[in-house]
This record gives structure tokens, sequence and C-alpha cells, in this order.
């Protein structure tokens, strides 16, 4: 059977999208390939968040289209974000290219395939040149990422559990891509949560662009508790899951509810990724973003109240268009007032279509560069000590599998999100359990199990 060679650039979500199209050969007898020399079917998973996602992937398909040279009928398409964003301008700038699916089309993605190698190895197709361009949009499409690739043990596994953003930040292009917010029934994601739990899934992540206003279109509010609590909720109750992480949150809509869940469902794990973007309110509002940094700082303190040990990671973009020292003096602020135990830093960049690229006070490349190193530099004074700080104690872990740098040892979580590399037996994936913390990196844990010091 013919074998297909996935690429997949960005986050977790289009992870999980490109697992789904995987599972979908998989189960029309096609076989996934790591090797691209020998696929008869290539795809790429595309991102657009930022122009160099998007530069990747077009020259590695360019660089691709050299296997046709050998093999006549291999099939090239674009997936995801920027095969909705830029549709069929993909075919005119690289024409060997036979498909372009859009994000609510990954559920179709094994037919066009189908049809055009159908075409291919019947010479109908051969110079016709009519690719299929598939980016319109498509009701329950987000019900459709529901399967996982079966045989190997996943012992943390992501779920979507909605689709696409109505929120308006103005450096970003999701809406565009992933459409607006479509919420998946609760019944059919906890289904989905038992199979993984049944397969030996111990961990879970639950994927969206805002997934603390999951189902605030679709399903109502229970004694108070918003869709989002109550699916927490029901995935607490399934047995074999030990752990439930989800990602990503807004301010906006972060009630109560959601926070006290933290007091109250010991799965939940103790760390939270919560997008600040900007300590500045000036700024904030210039991206859209309906919150104040000291709403963001009084979330933050409310649920060290409710979890004293949870970690908080966070997104924040410097040189935003206009973004002034004193503007970027108050992100500093709030980063050290909150202590976040990571942070992904963006320096900004204007994303065509969006309107944040089109606001006036530009910054030069020079003062981005210079706010993310020094950022990075108060981030890492903060970070090191919370690290150093766990050598000699004891801390619990999720062994999720072989260390990616080095596979004779294994590697795991914490439920504040630090890993933790262990040599071990590997009868130890899948188990939860404590390790003694020997030495740390400053960004990585080293140590042994508890038990082996017995
Ligand atoms: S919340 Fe804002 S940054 Fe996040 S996906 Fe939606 S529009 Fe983009």
């Amino acid at each position: 059977m013919p074998k297909v060679y996935l690429k997949t650039y960005g986050c977790q979500m289009n992870e999980r999208d490109s697992e789904q199209v995987a599972r979908m050969f998989v189960d029309r007898g096609y076989t996934v390939t790591p090797r691209e020399e020998e696929a008869d079917v290539v795809l790429i998973n595309t991102c657009s968040v930022r122009d160099q996602a998007e530069q990747k992937a077009l020259s590695n398909m360019a660089r691709l289209r050299k296997l046709r040279d050998e093999r006549r009928h291999v099939v090239y398409g674009f997936l995801g974000c920027m095969a909705q964003s830029r549709g069929a301008e993909l075919v005119a700038e690289l024409p060997h290219v036979d498909l372009v699916a859009g994000t609510q089309k990954y559920h179709k993605v094994v037919d066009h395939v189908e049809t055009i190698l159908r075409a291919k190895l019947s010479r109908e197709m051969d110079d016709l040149r009519h690719p299929i361009i598939d980016t319109g949009e498509e009701a329950e499409s987000q019900n459709t990422i529901r399967d996982h690739v079966e045989g190997g043990r996943q012992v943390s596994a992501f779920v979507s559990i909605m689709q696409g953003c109505n929120m308006k930040c103005t450096f970003c292009i999701v809406p565009f891509t992933r459409g607006p917010e479509r919420a998946r029934p609760i019944a059919e994601i906890v289904a989905e949560v038992r199979r993984l739990a049944d397969q030996g899934t111990r961990e879970v992540t639950l994927l969206g662009q805002i997934v603390n206003l999951y189902g605030r279109h679709e399903f109502p509010v229970v004694d108070g508790k918003t869709p989002f609590t109550q699916l927490l909720e029901a995935i607490h109750e399934i047995d074999g899951i030990r752990r439930i992480r989800f990602t990503s949150p807004h301010p906006v809509g972060y009630k109560e509810d959601v926070i006290a869940a933290f007091g109250r469902l010991p799965k939940l794990a103790s760390h939270v990724h919560f997008p600040m973007q900007s300590g500045s309110d000036r700024i904030l509002k210039l991206m859209h973003r309906p919150y104040k940094a000291g709403k963001f700082l009084a979330i933050c303190e409310r649920m060290k109240e409710v979890r004293p040990d949870i970690a908080i990671s966070t997104d924040i973009i410097v040189g935003f268009p206009g973004e002034t020292e004193e503007d970027y003096e108050q992100t500093k602020e709030m980063v050290r007032r909150v202590g976040f135990d990571h942070a992904f830093v963006f320096r900004y960049s204007p994303r065509r279509d969006t309107p944040a690229a089109l606001l006036p006070d530009q910054l030069p490349e020079r003062v981005k560069e210079e706010r993310n190193q020094d950022l990075l530099a108060l981030l890492e004074s903060i970070t090191a000590p919370k690290f150093a700080a766990m050598v000699g104690q004891d801390v619990e872990i999720l062994c999720d599998g072989p260390s990616k740098r080095n596979p004779h040892r294994l590697s795991g979580r914490t439920s504040t999100n630090r890993i933790v590399i262990l040599e071990g037996n590997e009868r130890l994936i899948g188990e939860m359990f404590d390790v003694h913390i020997r030495e740390t990196t400053g960004h990585t844990l080293y140590g042994e199990p508890v038990l082996a010091m017995v």
C-alpha cells in the first residue's frame, strides 16, 4: 500500500490534527513513514503564526519536488493554517502541489488524495493540472478530530475540545485560519478520553485556542459552572486518567469556577500556560486584549491561593507597534510580580491581513531583539533559583517514555510541567512515582527513582 510522509509545523493543535489525518490513512491501509524518500504521498501541515513558519513549509515543499523525478505519481499537499489563508496561491507558487486542504477539511484529506492518486496512476491527470483546493467552512468539522493512532502506548495524549477563536487580537491570524469558535460535545470528548485511558493513556492535555471559553455558545452554565469546568469534572471521573492539563486559556472569562477547580480536582496538574502578551494596559488595548494587567495579576494570585504549588507559564510579545520603553518596563514589572515559571518570548512579527500590521510606529528589529534578550535574562534570573531549589527534593513524575535526547534514559514531567530525566527500567513508563532530584541545568532536572534508593 502507498506510503504517506506527513510533516507538521506549528502548535500542539496542528500535531493533534496531523495525528487524526495519519490515523485516517492507516485505517485505509496506508503506511505512515518518517522517511520522505519513500513517500507516495507528501503532506505538510502548515502554520501561519509567523512568516518564518510559512517560509519553512514552502521551501521544504519546493525541495521535496525532486521525489517526482523518481516516481511520477507522488501526490503533494498542503494542510493547515497557511493552506487555509493562502489557498490556490500556493499552487501558483509551487505548481507541483496537487492538494490544498484547509483547517476544516482534515477529514476530507484521504478522499482527496485517493482521487488524485487514482487519476495519476491511471494517467488521466498527468497533464491536466487540476489541483484540489478545499478551504471552505464545514459545519461539525471540529467533531472529526477524535481518533488517535493505535498500537504504541500513548502515556500522554492531546485531546482537541474546540476549534477556532472569536477573539480578535490584532496581531493574530488564527481567527482567519481556524474560523469561529466551535466546541465538541462533552460526551464525545469524555468517550475519547475513556478510549485513551483503556489503551493506557494516563495524562490528557485539552487543546483549544481559548479553552476556558469552551462551549460558551453551545452549552449552558450548570450550577454556576461553565461548560469548561463541567468538562474538567467529567474527565476527572475517568479511571486510569491520573493527570489533566489544558492549553491555552484567556484572561477573559477565566472565572472563579475554573480557578476553584484547582482546589477540588487533584488530577488537574499544577501548571497553567496563561498568555499575558503584555504588561502594559495601553499595549493590551492596541492588541485588542480586553483585560487590564491588574486583572491578569489578580487571576494568577488567586490561582496561587487555591493551588500554592501552581506553576504559571506564559506568552509575551515584545516590540509590538508603538511599545515605548515605559510600556516594556511595565511588562517586566508584571513578570517580576507574577514570577513566571517559564515564558515564551516573541518579537512582534507583522502578519498580513492582521490589523496590527497596519499600525503606525512599527519598531526596528534591533529594538525588538534588545528587549527579547533583556526579557529572557530577567526570566532566567527568576526561574534559575526555582530549579536550583528543587535539587535534593523528591518530586512526583509521570514517566512518559525514553528521553528525546538520550533514548537510554527515561523522561517524565512533574505536575508543574518540569522535565525530569532519570535512569530506569522501561517498566516505569506510564507510572507515577517519586524521583529524588540530584541536579539541574536550569531548565531540566536529573534524578533517580526514590524506590531505587530504598
Ligand atoms: S485569543 Fe487572540 S491570540 Fe489567541 S488564538 Fe484567539 S485571536 Fe489569537
